[in-house]
């Protein structure tokens, strides 16, 4: 059905430009608002005077406009006008974030679980979490907006439904439902790598790249892909599971039931498995790191081999996608760059782009916080789009 123009649905739509420039672009005089959006000054004043009344918006001085003499008023967005909450689901800890909107963190807990395989037991604990963060939001006219959770695993958006998490062995747990039950507010959740990019997008590293592709590497590997500023979801909502695609047909058996898949030669496991490997004694992956940091040649080949496996199933991305950005989250901190040269490498070597439009790849932005911080940024997205078209 074609959407009429009827007054209210073009009110709330030129309400949710004007606040999201400000978002974005902001400060801006009202003057300068009406010149990027080509409303009337009479629509902006309107506008205006709505979000300044609501807390959406505050003005904070002059400046000089060009020529005249005169002094603007500047007006930007309010981020302490509300909170949100951003959680990231792992296998083995639970971490939630508290933010403002414009997904600047107030604070930061995280428990380590060990039944994330038992649900309600998981639910419960991350309630518990959800529940302590709200305590602690700051006082402000709309309160806490709402909480998104990154999940590792299939997950029906819509829904709000974990489909299928074979890391943490979830199959079917109506998890949006569950928790919105519990805690009285709007919940969303989303598959992490999606979350991911959501954020990277939005507040981190791919700020204005159209076309994108974050993937995390953690006890599986995760794709979230942007395209034209759309996150791909496919149609059953599962795209992006690239970890999964099959790097050698009789490889080692994955969690997902198939063999040789990319995320059994390029996850965590693959380097802490590689390392012993070499160097016959089994560490954990921060020990990993620290060695590689040092020079240790066992723990810099453990990465490197893991990060060459990746960079030949990121090389297939680049050839079928033509993304801009490539951004990489791992939790093996400051010898990423051991990831991203050696993933570098190998993408240059095997992609069709190359010289003709070379993809960027680098770390994301948001380092270990990219996963909640986009699930955060699901309930912005959600709260800020404006009237459905
Ligand atoms: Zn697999």
């Amino acid at each position: 059905m074609t959407r009429t123009g009827d007054q209210s649905y073009i009110k709330n739509l030129n309400r949710s430009i004007v606040l999201n420039l400000l978002r974005y672009q902001g400060p801006l005089s009202r003057v300068e608002i009406a010149r990027r959006t080509g409303l009337t000054k009479a629509t902006i004043s309107s506008i205006v005077d709505e979000l300044i009344s609501e807390k959406y918006v505050s003005e904070l001085g002059h400046v000089s406009s060009s020529g005249v003499g005169r002094r603007a008023v500047l007006l930007e967005f309010n981020p302490a006008v509300g909170s949100v909450i951003g959680v990231e689901l792992g296998v083995d800890f639970i971490k939630v974030l508290l933010l403002d909107l414009s997904a600047r963190v107030i604070k930061i807990t995280e428990s380590s679980i060990q039944e994330t395989q038992n649900p309600e037991y998981a639910v419960g604990q991350m309630s518990e979490m959800v529940k302590s963060a709200i305590a602690d939001a700051p006082d402000s006219p709309l309160g806490v907006i709402g909480v998104g959770i990154g999940i590792p695993g299939l997950v029906d958006a819509k829904r709000g439904v974990v489909l299928n998490a074979p890391n943490l062995r979830w199959k079917d747990v109506h998890l949006k439902s569950l928790l919105q039950y519990q805690l009285g507010l709007p919940v969303v959740l989303d598959n992490e790598a999606n979350a991911g990019a959501m954020g990277e997008q939005l507040f981190g590293a791919g700020k204005g790249v159209s076309n994108m592709v974050y993937l995390s590497i953690g006890t599986g590997i995760g794709t979230g892909i942007i395209l034209n500023n759309q996150l791909i979801r496919g149609e059953g909502g599962i795209a992006g599971e690239f970890g999964h695609m099959t790097i050698d047909r009789s490889g080692p058996k994955c969690s997902c039931g198939n063999h040789g898949c990319l995320e059994t030669y390029a996850s965590e496991k693959a380097m802490l498995d590689r390392y012993e490997q070499l160097a016959g004694t089994r560490k954990s992956l921060s020990e990993i790191t620290r060695l590689a940091q040092s020079g240790d040649a066992s723990a810099t080949a453990a990465i490197q081999s893991a990060a060459s496996y990746l960079g030949i199933g990121i090389a297939s991305l680049v050839n079928g996608l033509n993304p801009a950005l490539i951004l990489i989250g791992s939790r093996v901190g400051p010898a990423s760059h051991l990831i991203i040269d050696t993933v570098d490498e190998t993408v240059r070597d095997r992609s069709f782009t190359e010289p003709y439009s070379p993809t960027r790849i680098q770390n994301s932005a948001l380092g270990d916080l990219t996963c909640a911080i986009g699930a955060a940024s699901l309930v912005l997205h959600d709260h800020f789009s404006g009237p459905a078209a």
